[in-house]
């Protein structure tokens, strides 16, 4: 805590929906927050001010947001019977596409903000006091928000997420990333490695690089030079202290031969890499605007696997877009016959009101894309199980992250990012240590903890 910092004399309670970028996001709000005197609140029944920092990416998103704010809005009134005040905002991809509409179903509440206007919440903290009716900003502000909010403050634990970019230009025909979080923009190399340096200096032991299309980035350097992501990856592995990095999420079509080849040449670089596919049918691969073809992705992978021989991949699928055909869901399951993945998320495809897809003839029946999901998922699992399966008896390094369940239990994750949990003193916590893997659950695994000597692969 700085000296300019009050003790909290407000609680905030932060609720957040959807992926990593989000919860980022929540916590630079409860940063931006902090000098105003909120600190965190258990619940939001005992908070001041309650945020729901809402995805777009899922269906029916913005049912379950309306639903949330019908129960605190009993919260709010009974607060208000006690002559207390409670702020209510609505943050995220929801209130970037659907403020007005917000204000106008659910008018107690008191902000509406957008993902690039963040830095501006103590203004409208300050505005919504003062003023009748709600606070709505959902610009996409010519100042870059990261300029502007504080340096993060919280220590976020051994593992630790630092977005780089945001944004996407690529306007795939199912996703509202375009529309919502707007174009793309990469964060300059200095703010990304000073923000790098103080994660590991408050004990992060593993940095995953965030972004929409993280691999698409590229920073200003202070010598005035574009970096890559390849080069800032070079960079991060130079700073002392931080044995792991990743970064998330990668488009294919930015996949270069220099960031493939990173991942052979920086040991930090962890074997791991999620790259989206969401088809294995070129056809709809172009329907869905993702301008790549299944070849480029299989090639990627075998360039992957040559680079790193023990890197698992994961990836996301999107089962029954506007007009696949029984021949593109064959095309979909040959390319995972072909990967062979360690974890994948598959969904089936949903209208996005305002994308390109929605609005498509050939919508395909419900039931068939359900019979199509399943099919691909029971492929995945066999899949990631049988992965899970071949680190029985493996020797590897876990970070360990906190306490298990049962008491005497730490858990951690593995290079591949499994969890992990293994019978081991808390003082292990923030450490890279050797495990021998012996057991293996749905989702998890069980292990031993080794001696440093015996340590024969990390
Ligand atoms: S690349 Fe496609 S799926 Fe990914 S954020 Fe951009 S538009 Fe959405």
């Amino acid at each position: 805590m700085t000296e300019t910092t009050p003790q909290p004399r407000k609680r905030l309670y932060i609720r957040t929906f959807g992926c990593q970028m989000n919860v980022y996001d929540s916590d630079r709000m409860a940063d931006v927050l902090a000098p105003l005197g909120y600190g965190p609140a258990p619940s939001p029944e005992e908070a001041d001010m309650v945020i729901l920092n809402t995805c777009h990416i899922r269906e029916r998103a913005s049912e379950k947001v309306f639903s949330d704010l019908g129960r605190l809005r009993v919260l709010k009134d009974a607060k208000a019977e006690r002559g207390e005040q409670m702020v209510l905002a609505v943050a995220g991809c929801v209130a970037q596409a659907e403020g007005k509409e917000i204000v106008s179903r659910a008018p107690w509440v008191d902000i509406v903000l957008g993902p690039q206007t963040y830095h501006r919440l103590p203004e409208m903290v300050a505005r919504a006091a003062r003023a009748a009716g709600a606070q709505i900003d959902t610009d996409f502000p010519v100042e870059q928000k990261f300029d502007l909010l504080p340096e993060v403050r919280a220590s976020q634990g051994p593992i630790a997420f630092l977005t780089i970019q945001e944004g996407c230009d690529k306007f795939c025909s199912f996703c509202v990333v375009p529309y919502t979080r707007g174009a793309e923009f990469s964060r300059p190399v200095a703010a990304i490695l000073a923000e790098a340096r103080r994660l590991v200096a408050s004990g992060a032991r593993e940095i995953a690089l965030l972004g929409q299309n993280v691999n698409a980035w590229h920073g200003e350097a202070p010598d005035g030079a574009t970096w890559d992501l390849t080069r800032l990856l070079y960079a991060l592995a130079e700073i002392d202290g931080l044995p792991r990095i990743r970064y998330t999420t990668s488009h294919p079509r930015d996949m270069d031969a220099g960031l493939i080849r990173a991942h052979g040449a920086i040991p930090q670089l962890m074997p791991f890499l999620h790259l989206p596919v969401q088809s294995g049918s070129d056809r709809v691969l172009a329907a869905m605007n993702r301008g790549h073809k299944a070849d480029l992705f299989l090639r990627i992978c075998d360039e992957l696997r040559a680079a790193r021989p023990d890197i698992a991949l994961s990836s996301d699928f999107i089962v029954g877009h506007p007009g696949e055909t029984a021949a593109d869901h064959a095309a979909t399951m040959a390319l995972v016959e072909r990967v062979g993945f360690a974890l994948a998320y598959s969904f089936t495809y949903s209208q996005r009101p305002g994308t390109p897809a929605a609005g498509q003839p050939l919508q395909v029946a419900q039931a068939e894309k359900d019979a199509r999901l399943q099919e691909l998922q029971a492929l995945l699992r066999q899949q990631q199980d049988a992965f899970n399966e071949a680190c029985v008896g493996q020797d590897c390094a876990v970070l360990f992250t906190g306490p298990g369940r049962h008491p005497g239990q730490v858990m951690g994750r593995t290079p591949w990012l499994q969890p992990v949990h293994a019978m081991g003193p808390l003082s292990l916590v923030g450490q890279t240590a050797p495990v021998r893997i012996a057991e293996r659950y749905p989702n998890s695994l069980s292990a031993i903890l080794l001696d440093q000597k015996e340590l024969a692969c990390a």
